[in-house]
């Protein structure tokens, strides 16, 4: 299968003519080849973007939407097909798969009911005979630059957003999953988006992804991705004055306290933690405990981990996918020689796979650490695998404290059930989502996504609030008073 770009609403090649392979982590097979585009590339399509643009923003918001309502039907009834073919390009568990594809449908069909909203306020004015609004106007063409790990639902939280609000996209997904952003472009075209409105260009970050950074026609770049990328980024945006939205890494821990449902927690953590084999931005990397239940916490998570059946992700009995590459398990295996190194007690895990049916894929073992203390680099780096350490702790202010000692603030969650231990850790803890007796994942679409701290810069992915990022506010005031009216002096003290 090629995988072309997607410009002005036709299939193209990069004007080079590059390609390199598309590989399923599973079993190292090429399942496609991919496009890679230079700068002119990303200069025709910011070009088509650009001119589709001014035409989109016109359409009525509700006719819009109408296109998002096509392309959430679209989804839903291909929903199986993609499903399958996200988890061959990046290899997380076929239900996690389902869920990814749900999320996106979930966002088509509550972006497409903004459509009928995309509310401003009507406030009244100082003076008299005068009305004053405020109102959301697009912003022009936006850059989305997305990574490997959710290779469509991000894809979906930010252009879906985008494309209601009257704006028009160009996306760069990740070199390693191109074949969903494929799948969706083909979904924008059969429901009926002009041509333009949305473009797809694949290459790697330093070429194609800068050249859309630096795009002196793109208005506002939307980044998920690592913090090492999301900072050369926000540099470059800065520069230009260039709108920024950043979601970045994470570092995230599932406090447990004594008064916990142990075995809720242990399914929780279980589930956070190794679910896209620890590759999500919200996985749960840390466990905070306390002293008194830490023992029969780490027993009851060793015998759930005997049920994490390890394999190709097609496979409906396998729990644990593949991670996405051989770099990444250089990288896992890496943090896991510093944690031991670091005087961490190793109670399972801590090896790549390489026998047998995991011969030609990239799994590595789940891994458990306990006796970690906060200040370890496995307690405080991002490692995107299947590797949690246990801290344990002797109060919830010491699970909190230890719980914001970190660089990131993206999920944290706590186990009690003590309703004072609940809204004090709702309080105290640093992080843009925060879960009361479940694990650190599963965000609903409908909420703000994103991280406090070294997340994040103040954006969110989700919600309304995702409006924000893809439009400017307009101040509108309407004088009916035939005469000038100066504000702030022409008042009755
Ligand atoms: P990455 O930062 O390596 O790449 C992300 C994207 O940026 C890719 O499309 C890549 O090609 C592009 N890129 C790389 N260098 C670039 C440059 N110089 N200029 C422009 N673009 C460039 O991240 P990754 O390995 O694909 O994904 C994993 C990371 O993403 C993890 O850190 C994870 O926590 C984070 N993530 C965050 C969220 C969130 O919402 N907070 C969600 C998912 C993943």
């Amino acid at each position: 299968m090629k995988v072309l770009n997607f410009v002005n609403g036709e299939w193209k090649a990069s004007i080079n003519k590059q390609f390199v392979p598309v590989i399923n982590p599973a079993n190292g097979e090429t399942i496609g080849e991919v496009t890679v585009s230079i700068e002119a590339d990303v200069d025709e399509a910011v070009k088509a973007a650009k001119a589709a643009q001014k035409q989109w923003a016109l359409v009525p918001a509700p006719k819009r939407a109408e296109v998002l309502y096509k392309v959430g039907y679209l989804l839903k009834e291909r929903k199986e097909q993609l499903a399958r073919l996200l988890t061959m390009e990046m290899g997380k568990v076929l239900e996690e798969a389902r869920g990814e594809v749900q999320e996106g449908i979930d966002m088509a069909f509550y972006m497409a009911g903004e459509g009928r909203r995309l509310f401003g306020d009507t406030t009244p004015s100082e003076l008299k005979d005068k009305f004053a609004m405020s109102v959301r106007v697009p912003v022009g063409v936006v850059g989305i630059i997305t990574p490997w790990n959710f290779p469509i639902a991000i894809a979906t939280w930010k252009s879906f957003p985008a494309i209601v609000a009257g704006n028009a996209v160009v996306w760069k997904p990740a070199l390693e999953t191109p074949l969903m952003a494929r799948e969706l472009a083909k979904i924008f075209e059969e429901a009926g988006l002009p041509k333009g409105v949305f473009n797809v260009v694949h290459g790697d970050g330093p070429t194609t992804g800068n050249a859309l950074v630096e795009h002196p026609d793109v208005q506002v770049i939307s980044f998920t991705g690592s913090n090492e990328v999301g900072r050369i980024i926000a540099e470059k945006c800065g520069r230009r004055l260039k709108k920024v939205s950043l979601e970045m890494g994470g570092k995230n821990a599932v406090i447990v306290m004594d008064d916990a449902d142990l075995s809720l927690a242990a399914e929780g953590i279980l589930w956070s933690a190794f679910g896209t084999s620890g590759q999500r931005c919200t996985a749960c990397s840390r466990v905070i405990v306390h002293e008194a239940v830490k023992e029969e916490l780490e027993n009851r998570l060793l015998e759930a981990m005997k049920t994490l059946t390890i394999g190709n992700g097609l496979d409906e009995n396998v729990k644990v996918g593949p991670v996405i590459s051989e770099g990444a398990l250089q990288k896992i295996d890496h943090y896991v020689q510093i944690g031991k190194e670091e005087g961490a007690k190793l109670l399972t895990g801590g090896y790549i796979l390489r026998d047998g049916e995991y011969q030609k894929g990239y799994y590595y073992a789940p891994t458990l650490f306990t006796d970690v203390q906060p200040t370890m680099r496995i307690a405080r780096e991002e490692i995107f695998g299947p590797v949690v350490s246990i801290i344990s702790v002797n109060s919830l202010e010491e699970a909190i404290a230890v719980n914001n000692s970190v660089d990131y603030g993206l999920s944290s969650s706590i186990f009690t059930r003590d309703v004072n231990k609940v809204f004090q850790a709702m309080r105290d803890l640093d992080t843009g989502i925060v879960y009361i007796n479940a694990g650190t994942t599963g965000a609903e679409i409908h909420l703000p996504f994103g991280g406090m701290k070294g997340t994040g810069n103040g954006h969110r992915d989700s919600g309304v609030a995702a409006l924000d990022v893809f439009t400017e506010w307009r101040s509108v005031y309407i004088d009916f008073s035939g005469k000038l009216q100066r504000a702030q002096i022409d008042i009755d003290e």
